[in-house]
């Protein structure tokens, strides 16, 4: 018998990312366990506003070896609805929607058996570099399930955790007497607007005046959609500073800098983690090239898109917002509507609550609303750092001294946190594929595949990446998702192939050119298993 295969592996979460490690994990012979607070698989997609789409084309933004139905265009950009039943389609056809237990949350996660004091002391992960370790630690999970009022206890032999970032909402906050307790109407997260029920969202804001605090891709998604929903009705977003929010079709249509993006060549035009010296010199070399290529893209997308006419031009360059990866999609007509006047756009530095809506500061002006939707963003690392019962593990895993990469070993496993890895943290452009390397690079580990370096080594390997971060946010004007891959997508996932034995070079047929100027996609991946 497989003694490896009877080993216990939880998930948590049934999103994309928690679907993939499940059907990789089911592909070695494992029989993972999906806990899912929600009732259906597919994360985000699940709970999101009736006019949410995909704002990357489909092509770029699915699992490598499962197409989009046929009569999906690669270049369309699917409904959230046709999201979930792709999402759904695949945990189906792979064995995995049997895997899951809906309404399942796990509230706390801790690892039993070695103490703290000889975990920290470990010079292999896991005490002795196997995803298992000795067998003499597990994970003990507390499990709310919905519908019985006590929790459950349930030990595993590995963790998997996949539980996004965009499950917390992050709230300003605000002097006493000048926070929402002042303000007669109503103030709700777009989290929390977004996971109504569809009739019920609209019902909220129907013939009411809306106003949308941020001008993110949530703030102008919910702003456009209250708008369309509520007629002959004005609605208002404030922002504090412009960012590149551009039009689907001119940055993934025509000449499409989305693909370009994803090339080998423009990755060779920014640094890289832990590069050598000639890369160094190469990306150094090519550096103008870089600034040249984002300067024309820059320009065509400010001929195109009326960010002047509505004082809405953004404050860095687009060569800073790529880096930074400070960068959305328009929802569909956004600037027709302002030209309409059915959204009205005003920028202040700050605001506060009034009774009848919200006091914009520098100028005083006033700007009346019943209700109030902060798309304000998110807390990426609660959910994550708020699983564990160890107040170390939570210290180390995320709240440490970074804000620009979380510090995982290839972005999944922490070098101190034994038998535990993390799948779709790190964010790039499409975000589906590189998860489900990260799912198949865990998978490869708990096989035994993978071999791990020493916890030394690992450390010094999340340094360069830190390093890395801190380079490309200088770069970006100061602003940087946190653990954001978009950039050096490809040059990651060689990382990862290395690992598991594959050839990074992916390309079939085409030669050099293919390799080097063939944007890189989901479906170059799908020999891996
Ligand atoms: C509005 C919106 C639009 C987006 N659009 C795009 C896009 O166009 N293209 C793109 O590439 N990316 C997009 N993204 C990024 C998005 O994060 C990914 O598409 C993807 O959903 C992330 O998958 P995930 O599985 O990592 O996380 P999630 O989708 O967040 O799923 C996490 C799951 O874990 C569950 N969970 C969390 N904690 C627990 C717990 N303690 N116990 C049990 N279950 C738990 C949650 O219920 C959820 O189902 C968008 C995100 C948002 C919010």
């Amino acid at each position: 018998m497989d003694v490896k295969k009877n080993k216990r592996v939880a998930i948590v979460g049934a999103g994309p990312s928690g679907l993939a490690a499940c059907k990789h994990a089911l592909g070695k012979g494992f029989r993972p366990v999906v806990f899912e607070s929600g009732a259906a698989v597919s994360g985000v997609w699940a709970r999101t506003l009736s006019s949410t789409r995909l704002q990357t084309p489909a092509s770029t933004f699915r699992f490598s070896d499962f197409p989009w139905p046929a009569g999906t265009a690669p270049e369309e950009f699917p409904r959230h609805d046709h999201v979930v039943a792709y999402m759904t389609a695949y945990a189906r056809r792979f064995g995995v929607l049997e895997r899951v237990r809906f309404g399942s949350t796990v509230l706390a996660a801790e690892y039993v058996g070695p103490s703290e004091r000889e975990v920290a002391a470990w010079e292999r992960w896991s005490g002795n570099g196997e995803a298992f370790g000795d067998g003499t630690g597990e994970w003990r999970l507390t499990v709310q399930h919905a519908g019985s009022e006590g929790t459950q206890t349930y030990e595993f032999d590995f963790l998997v955790l996949c539980v996004g970032r965009y499950g917390v909402a992050k709230v300003p906050k605000f002097p006493p007497g000048r926070g929402p307790e002042v303000f007669h109407g109503q103030v709700l997260h777009s989290m929390n607007y977004s996971r109504m029920a569809h009739a019920d969202a609209d019902e909220l804001i129907r013939g009411k005046r809306v106003v949308v605090v941020g001008s993110g891709k949530s703030g102008l998604d919910t702003v456009a959609h209250c708008a369309e929903a509520n007629g002959e009705h004005k609605e208002t977003v404030i922002y504090r500073s412009a960012q590149w929010m551009v039009d689907t079709k001119l940055i993934w249509g025509g000449v499409s800098f989305g693909k370009l993006a994803m090339t080998r060549l423009a990755e060779l035009m920014v640094h890289e983690p832990g590069e050598g010296f000639l890369l160094f010199l190469l990306a150094t070399m090519l550096t103008p090239l870089r600034w040249l290529t984002a300067t024309l893209a820059e320009a065509y997308l400010k001929m195109h898109i009326p960010f002047k006419k509505h004082g809405t031009v953004p404050e860095c360059s687009f060569s800073q917002s790529i880096l930074g990866w400070r960068l959305g999609t328009l929802p569909e007509g956004f600037y027709d509507m302002v030209s309409e006047g059915s959204v009205q756009i005003k920028r202040c530095d700050s605001f506060s609550f009034c009774a009848n809506g919200l006091v914009l500061d520098g100028t005083g002006e006033r700007v009346d609303a019943d209700v109030v939707i902060l798309a304000t963003g998110f807390d990426a690392d609660r959910l994550l750092r708020g699983v564990f019962v160890s107040p170390r593990f939570r210290e180390i895993v995320a709240s440490g001294d970074s804000d620009t990469m979380l510090p995982l070993y290839r972005h999944c496993v922490h070098p101190r946190i034994p038998q535990m890895a993390v799948v779709g943290y790190a964010e790039s452009a499409a975000s589906i594929y590189p998860y489900e390397m990260m799912a198949k690079w865990v998978a490869h580990l708990l096989d035994g595949a993978v071999r791990l370096p020493g916890v030394a080594a690992m450390e010094r390997s999340v340094a360069e990446w830190e390093r890395w971060g801190q380079w490309a946010e200088r770069g970006s004007g100061a602003f940087f998702l946190k653990s954001c891959i978009a950039t050096v997508t490809t040059w990651y996932h060689d990382q990862l192939c290395r690992d598991m034995g594959y050839s990074p070079r992916r390309k079939k047929g085409g030669g050099l050119v293919a390799e080097w100027l063939q944007p890189y996609g989901p479906t170059d991946y799908a020999g891996i298993q």
